[in-house]
């Protein structure tokens, strides 16, 4: 599918629940979000004959985000019958890695080669802070496992906060030195709880770039990473991994935006920062046909804008990452 600004649409962002065993503080409030009621949010196999229609369209790449997608009951033989059908080329999940040493081989086994792990810091204390009791150790041990079952590429997911993990920048930069890890830090977006912390908070991906380049030497830019999407890569010499920058709010990557998202409430998202939807769910408890899902796809896909709007001081969406699939 491609839209009216000639991007090519084959990625769909697949949120396959609101919900999350953490908390992070930029992502949720401390009693978590209201999430929808039970009834409200897709069934599996409602997600799945979304995935099919999806693929009907040109969509070939998928990734499962959340909240925290692992949590979803049914999420691996989801994995295994999408993974089945022709046509599919990457099946991806963003995850706070705190169930991947329960779930990392069924994961690998379903079909899943590519992992993105979010961690905001190497510190066990500040962990159980920023996630409002999470245990890092569980996390990392998730991390190592995965690594040595043989995802690849697995990346790590850092959000810069400034007064938070700014000491630590250039720890995770050294860690690409001796894990084949590919670090990227995101630019903090205003959106859902983390509107209020964002002025503070916010580092930009040039200040990271160049605290690490002043610790460990001069980053050397690397052809995009498999499935990278809008990072920016580096690599320190002799290093096993890669550094990459998420420029969300200073450099935003829009022009070569090639992505849907479903909410788990079954809403078809053109773009993460703007309000419009496209209602999926009715269509697909109603019995709809292909042809009419198609069109729903179609809809979505003419509503997307040619860029957001966020850095310019324009609101965010209402709803936060965890609810939109982040
Ligand atoms: N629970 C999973 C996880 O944490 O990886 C998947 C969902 S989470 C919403 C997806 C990603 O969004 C995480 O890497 C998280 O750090 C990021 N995220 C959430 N809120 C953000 C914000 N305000 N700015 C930038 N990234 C954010
Ligand atoms: Fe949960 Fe992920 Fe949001 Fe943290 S960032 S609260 S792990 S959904």
């Amino acid at each position: 599918m491609e839209d009216r600004f000639g991007r090519q649409i084959n990625y769909l962002r697949i949120s396959i629940t609101d919900r999350c065993n953490l908390r992070c503080l930029y992502c949720m409030p401390q009693d978590g979000i209201a999430t929808r009621p039970r009834d409200e949010i897709l069934r599996m196999e409602e997600i799945l004959r979304a995935a099919e229609i999806a693929l009907q369209m040109g969509i070939n790449k998928f990734r499962l985000t959340g909240g925290e997608p692992l949590l979803r009951k049914g999420v691996i033989p989801f994995i295994k019958s999408l993974a089945l059908w022709p046509g599919v080329k990457d099946i991806a999940v963003t995850t706070n890695g705190v169930l991947l040493q329960q779930l990392g081989g069924q994961l690998f086994d379903a079909g899943v080669k590519r992992l993105n792990i979010s961690l905001d810091t190497l510190d066990s204390e500040k962990f159980r802070l920023i996630t409002r009791g999470g245990d890092f150790k569980q996390v990392w041990k998730g991390i190592e496992k995965v690594l040595e079952i043989g995802f690849q590429p697995v990346k790590l997911n850092i959000v810069a906060l400034r007064n938070f993990n700014d000491r630590e920048w250039v720890d995770f930069a050294r860690l690409t030195m001796d894990y084949p890890l590919h670090v990227r830090f995101i630019e903090l977006m205003p959106i859902g709880t983390s509107w209020e912390m964002a002025g503070d908070s916010f580092a930009s991906c040039q200040e990271i770039k160049d605290q690490i380049e002043h610790a460990l030497g001069e980053l050397c830019p690397k052809p995009k990473v498999q499935g990278s999407g809008p990072a920016e890569y580096y690599t320190l010499s002799g290093a096993k991994g890669t550094i990459g920058f998420i420029h969300a709010m200073s450099n935003h990557f829009c022009a070569d935006c090639n992505r849907l998202r479903l909410t788990a409430d079954g809403k078809l998202r053109p773009c993460l920062h703007d309000q419009h939807e496209v209602d999926l769910r009715d269509a697909l408890r109603t019995g709809a046909g292909d042809e009419k899902l198609r069109q729903l796809f179609v809809k979505a896909v003419a509503l997307k804008p040619a860029n957001h709007h966020l850095a310019t001081g324009a609101p965010a969406a209402g709803r936060g990452m965890c609810q939109i699939g982040g």
